[in-house]
């Protein structure tokens, strides 16, 4: 499979190159990695303005000179809380040659999801429901082809304080977000990234992703979110499970923002 999230050193919470990165995908048995940067627009976020694109493209042609040949090399964004930041998100889209864009919410009304103070001030219960009101709104409103890390609140409350909420109670929006993600021809990322915080089940778990699939969603990609070679591909042989029992038997292969293949599981 393709190891469709993870950061370089193009990243600000990335310190490894492009090749460190593609020879921990070739080392795991992988026939791909994204490199899927982070692109905010939030001053507060040390991602800001620290994606630099020509230096991004020209270290992504140098690797897939020299692996291109036995590994496909992905070139990505990952966008935080594009909805907020429309245009500024078509000027970057429209001018570099993507394979693939997600669209993940990070920020919480202007403050990062992230921290524990949005949790402190509002309580874990309204920071989930603020949570995925953001994020029906994200796939209402912005361009972009797989939606990252769904339930990326549990991992943060997690990460926290070691408390995940059971999401009954946010059901109707999960919903609404599948939903539109199959009426809009987006895919669904399953990112391994909880596991090496701890918890037992990748964002999204088996429920989301069971759902995901009775709605008549079809497009999963698998992703690590890895920031470093280490992280590279971590989990997957476990997701991969989780993702057979929703009922796939394939993920999806995207070039240029669309989808060009399947990889059987
Ligand atoms: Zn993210
Ligand atoms: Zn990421």
């Amino acid at each position: 499979v393709i190891d469709t999230h993870t950061h370089s050193h193009h990243s600000p919470d990335g310190k490894a190159p492009m090749a460190a990165m593609v020879a921990a995908a070739k080392a795991a048995g992988l026939t791909g990695i994204a490199f899927t940067e982070h692109a905010e627009w939030y001053p507060g976020d040390e991602a800001y303005g620290f994606l630099d694109l020509p230096a991004y493209f020209a270290e992504l042609e140098r690797v897939r000179d020299r692996h291109g040949d036995t590994l496909s090399i992905l070139a990505g964004v990952e966008l935080g809380n594009p909805h907020d930041f429309p245009n500024a998100v078509s000027a970057m889209l429209d001018r570099w040659p993507f394979d693939l864009v997600i669209g993940s919410v990070h920020w919480l009304d202007d403050r990062a999801g992230w921290e524990p103070p949005i949790f402190l001030e509002r309580g874990i219960e309204a920071t989930y429901q603020r949570y995925f009101e953001v994020l029906l709104r994200m796939v209402e409103d912005a361009d972009f082809d797989v939606l990252g890390h769904l339930d990326l609140v549990r991992r943060d409350s997690w990460d926290l304080f070691q408390q995940v909420l059971d999401l009954d109670p946010y059901q109707g929006m999960i919903d609404s977000v599948l939903q539109r993600l199959i009426e809009s021809e987006r895919g669904l990322e399953v990112n391994t990234s909880a596991l090496r915080k701890g918890l037992t089940s990748p964002v999204p778990g088996l429920a989301i992703l069971r759902r995901y699939r009775q709605l008549g969603g079809e497009i999963v990609v698998l992703g690590s979110d890895g920031h470093q070679p280490a992280h590279v591909a971590h989990g997957f042989d476990a997701a991969q499970d989780l993702i057979r029992a929703a009922g796939f038997t394939r993920v999806a292969r995207f070039s240029r923002r669309q989808v060009v293949d399947w990889i059987s599981l």
